[in-house]
This record gives structure tokens, C-alpha cells and sequence, in this order.
């Protein structure tokens, strides 16, 4: 069947942008623009609807932000702002992007605003989508512009996530392609210990990958020091896998049949009369394990943390401003 032009229309993927901003004045001007240039690029050769729109989550920055957001919207219909009430993290900010433009488009692609992501990328992903994959993951081919020290502690996050049993997309970090209807079924993982790049390949649905290089921060500053990589880290794997409660058990049983072994060897000395003061062995032996114990201790609270915000069912976002009328299918599902 021949489809026309009209039809080819009505057909196309919405798509929405969504990008997360805190504190990025500097930087939101320049990219905003380049959002929506893609936009418009993809429309005009009906891989997406004119419908389109980009989203930005402003994640209670303190600085110009929000107004920023806010003369765009009034600019350009294809802008839309939501701003949270407060500042919660990135991950929370894309969640509530994604979980406020679902009911509104076919696909979502969340990028940082940053420049960083390579929006030509967007492309490949509807490309991807259009063939019948749910979700594509941007994945980056080279950290070349990152400095060493970055490039070093990010590799190292990943493996050390892999071998604690989190399974994450290699050097994928939160650019990514997700349908409406994976989004749908994403809206029931109820958890707010959020690690997206962990939970979203656990929904399932056909996916691929879409590599692109990374590029340096166009202007601003990174908001991921090495301190909140490794929070990240220990939330992505406390709230992905419990292979580190396994680790203490294994541990354990390393640490008793060793015990076992000097039980015996003093028991041979004492027969054997040999009996020593053994202040230094000892002292040796408490501090050792004592050590072990609080380590084990920490590991086994950090997950006793985890149930214990998880009990409480807290709201994983609050948006106390919009510059649209969010209009949900289902009304007073999230919020
Ligand atoms: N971001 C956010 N809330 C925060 C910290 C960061 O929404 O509390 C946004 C930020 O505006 C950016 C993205 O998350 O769009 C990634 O942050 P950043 O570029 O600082 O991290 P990096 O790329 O250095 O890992
Ligand atoms: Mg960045």
C-alpha cells in the first residue's frame, strides 16, 4: 500500500527531548537550540512528528535556570519546562521527565544538557526505533576529551559494577532511547533508590546500542566529582544486587577454616608443650577481624538504609511548576 504524505504525518513518533538542568545557565542557551534544531531536522524528513517537543527538567537550580527555561517555552511552542521543587539529583530529574511526557509522545530520548552527548546520535536511536527496537542505549565509542584521572574512575565504575554483580550497559551513562510503551511498564518499578541505567534493561523489550563520541562540557561545570561517582556507584550496586551480602558470607566461611586451622596448630603446640606468651598473634588476630566485622557491618547496613527509604514509599519527585498543561491519561498515578 502506497501511503501518502498525510498519512505519512499522522504516523510519525512524537518524540520528546528530555534534559535535565541544575545550575546550567551557561550552558542551556546554546544547547537548547541545537535541541531543537535536531527536532526540526528529523520533522522535515518525517522520521519524527512535527509534534515533537523538547523537555526541559529543571532540577532546582539556583541560579538562572528555570528563567531561562521559561523565556524559551514562551519563545517556541516546542520548548516545555517542568521544574522540580527542589533539588534532587539527576536521576530523579529524568525520571520525572520521562514519566511526565510519556502519556504525551511514542519516544523519549533523555540527553544531559551539556553539550557532552552528541545529539547527532538522535538519528541513529530513531533510526533504531523505527526498525522496531523499544529502547537504544548511547553508548560512548571514546572518552578521549575526558582527562585521565575522569577517564580512569569512570572505567573503573563500570567494572567494579560488573563484578558486584550490577549489570549496566558498558559506557552507557543516561543517553538513551525509550518508547512510551516501555515507559508504561517502567511506570511500575515503584523503587526510589533510582540507578535508570540499571533498572531499565531490567523492563526488557528488544534494545540496542548507538555509539557516539563523547565531547567536553560546553560550558559550566560537571556536577560528578569522584565523591558523588562512588555514591553512585554504591547505589547502583546496593539497589541492583545483593552479591556483596554474598561476598560477607563467603568471606566468612574463608575467615572460619582458617580459624579452624589455628585452632589446630595451637592445640599440636599446647600438647606439645610449646606454648608461647602469643600477645603479638593475638592482638593480630582481634584487630584483623574486628576490622572485617564493622566492614561486613557497613555493607549489611547500607542495604537496611536502602529498605528503610524504600518503606517510607516517599514521592520520587515533586513538580511545582510547568510551563505546559500536563494533561495524564491517568490522573494522580505518579505525582
Ligand atoms: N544534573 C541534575 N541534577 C543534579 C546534577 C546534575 O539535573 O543534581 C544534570 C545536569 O544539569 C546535566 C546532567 O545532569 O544535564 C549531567 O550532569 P553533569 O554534566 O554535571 O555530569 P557529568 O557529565 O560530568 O557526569
Ligand atoms: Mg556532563
Amino acid at each position: 500500500i502506497k501511503i501518502s504524505h498525510f498519512q505519512e504525518a499522522i504516523m510519525a513518533a512524537i518524540l520528546y527531548i528530555i534534559v535535565p538542568c541544575y545550575n546550567e545557565e551557561a550552558v542551556l542557551p546554546i544547547t537548547a537550540t541545537m535541541f531543537l534544531t535536531k527536532i526540526n531536522e528529523l520533522a522535515a524528513v518525517g522520521k519524527i512528528s512535527p509534534e515533537s517537543r523538547v523537555m526541559f527538567v529543571n532540577d532546582g537550580s539556583r541560579d538562572r535556570t528555570w528563567e531561562i527555561i521559561s523565556e524559551l517555552a514562551k519563545g517556541d511552542e516546542h520548548y516545555i519546562g517542568i521544574s522540580q521543587s527542589r533539588n534532587r539529583g539527576h536521576q530523579n530529574a529524568v525520571l520525572a521527565g520521562l514519566m511526565e511526557a510519556r502519556e504525551h509522545c511514542d519516544i523519549t530520548i533523555s540527553i544531559d544538557c551539556d553539550g557532552q552527548d552528541d545529539i547527532n546520535a538522535m538519528d541513529a536511536m530513531v533510526d533504531a526505533y523505527l526498525d522496531g527496537c523499544e529502547v537504544v542505549y548511547g553508548v560512548r565509542s571514546s572518552r578521549e576529551t575526558d582527562t585521565f584521572f575522569k577517564r580512569f574512575t569512570a572505567q573503573s565504575f563500570y567494572k567494579f559494577l560488573s563484578a558486584m554483580g550490577a549489570e549496566v550497559v558498558y559506557n552507557h551513562a543516561d543517553y538513551r532511547l525509550i518508547s512510551a510503551r516501555v515507559l508504561k511498564e517502567f511506570a511500575n518499578f515503584r523503587e526510589v533508590n533510582l540507578f535508570l541505567r540499571g533498572l531499565v534493561p531490567l523492563v526488557g523489550f528488544k534494545s540496542t546500542t548507538v555509539s557516539y563520541s563523547r565531547a567536553e562540557r560546553i560550558a559550566g561545570e560537571s556536577h560528578y566529582p569522584l565523591k558523588k561517582m562512588i555514591a553512585l556507584a554504591v547505589d547502583g550496586i546496593t539497589s541492583l544486587s545483593v552479591k556483596p551480602l554474598r561476598m560477607i558470607t563467603g568471606f566468612g566461611a574463608a575467615v572460619a577454616l582458617i580459624s579452624f586451622i589455628g585452632v589446630l596448630w595451637a592445640l599440636i603446640t599446647a600438647i606439645a608443650g610449646k606454648a608461647v606468651a602469643g600477645w603479638a598473634s593475638m592482638t593480630c588476630i582481634i584487630c584483623f577481624v574486628s576490622g572485617v566485622q564493622l566492614i561486613c557491618l557497613g555493607i549489611i547496613g547500607e542495604y537496611i538504609g536502602k529498605i528503610y527509604l524504600e518503606t517510607k514509599q516517599r514521592p520520587r519527585y515533586i513538580i511545582s511548576e510547568r510551563t505546559w498543561v500536563h494533561k495524564p491519561a491517568e490522573p494522580g498515578r505518579e505525582e
